[in-house]
């Protein structure tokens, strides 16, 4: 039997990256195809493409970076790819994630990987996690997952996936939920079977620029106030415990919303917003009545996402209202 085509894109990032004389540190120099060359056997597995898509440290990843991924991705499925990989650097790849399985309509599996180790350190991880992205893309218990995120032989739905540490190996968990599955053997095991997912419009406007704000002691709210004035289109606040703002920002909230939206997130990393808990200013209570909009099991950096994405889309509030409620709660999902 054939064995399955996966096409692999490589983005940039710490997996690629080799010592660079000039900059003193490692900086991204590796290909796609230099990148699976580094793995023994792996033709075993699928059938290969390779392409380069960038080489960018992650941090300078763009929306439209991210579209190109997309249509390129799309492409390979339509030619009759099994699976697409994508490697990029590890410090966005959660929000990589998160964005393109907004728009992941496919039952085949988009899988993310990168590294934690440079390609030239002694017991670089970027090899290993590559081979099981491949393993995770060309399997088909992977079939109608989304897209994916391996590393250190733990799979991950891009819906809870986070970067937890800045330099472990297991840098990354999935806070609340848990793993999506585990490498066994170099067999993908997965712990439960496909959920229920929604995917959404691409965007009408990828120029959208939606803020994200982190609300800490003593916060006066007024970055919120210069967030509208600068243009953002939406802010996401990265609220205290279940969804909670000082006074001060409360009141900015409620002179904004509900024209402008602001949804509201925890920033505790783990866990979701409520809805009838607390009845103090600036809860969560107070913030829904003045027409704010909670992100529930969404953190911060994943709302901010969708916010975008909604708002690309060209939805009304209305619409970002709903939007949140299926994507923001389990009960719904
Ligand atoms: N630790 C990061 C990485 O994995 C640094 C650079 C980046 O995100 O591109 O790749």
């Amino acid at each position: 039997m054939a064995l399955p085509r996966v096409a692999v894109a490589a983005l940039g990032g710490t997996i690629c990256m080799a010592p660079d004389v000039q900059s003193d540190g490692v900086m991204p120099k590796l290909s796609a195809q230099q990148l699976l060359d580094a793995i023994p056997n792996l033709g075993a597995v699928a059938q290969l493409e390779a392409q380069t898509l960038r080489q960018l440290p992650s941090p300078s990843l763009s929306f439209d970076d991210l579209l190109e991924v997309l249509r390129w991705a799309d492409e390979q499925v339509a030619q009759g790819a099994a699976g697409v990989v994508v490697t990029q650097g590890t410090d966005t790849l959660e929000e990589s994630a998160f964005l393109l399985d907004l728009y992941w309509p496919h039952p085949q599996p988009l899988v993310l990987t990168g590294a934690m180790r440079a390609a030239e350190a002694v017991s670089a991880d970027g090899p290993a996690n590559l081979r099981a992205a491949v393993t995770v893309a060309a399997d088909a218990g992977s079939r109608t997952r989304g897209v994916l995120v391996v590393m250190n032989d733990t799979i991950h739905a891009a819906r809870w996936v986070q970067k937890t540490h800045a330099l472990a190996v297991d840098a990354f968990t999935s806070p609340g939920a848990g793993p999506a599955g585990a490498m066994v053997e170099g067999t993908p095991h997965y712990f439960h079977a496909p959920g229920q997912r929604t995917t959404l419009a691409q965007p009408r406007d990828a120029g959208m620029r939606v803020a994200l704000l982190e609300s800490c002691l003593g916060d006066d709210g007024e970055l919120l106030d210069l967030a509208v004035k600068a243009g953002y289109q939406g802010s996401v606040i990265a609220a205290f415990g279940v969804g909670h703002v000082s006074f001060a920002m409360a009141k900015r909230i409620g002179t904004l919303a509900p024209a402008y939206p602001v949804v509201i997130a925890s920033r505790t990393g783990a866990g979701s917003t409520t809805e009838r808990t607390y009845g103090f200013e600036g809860s969560e209570i107070d913030l829904r009545r003045r027409g704010a909009i909670l992100a529930g099991w969404l953190g911060p950096r994943k709302a901010r996402l969708l916010l975008w994405a909604l708002l690309a889309a060209g939805s009304a509030t209305e619409e970002i209202r709903k939007a949140f409620a299926s994507f923001g709660r389990m009960r719904n999902l």
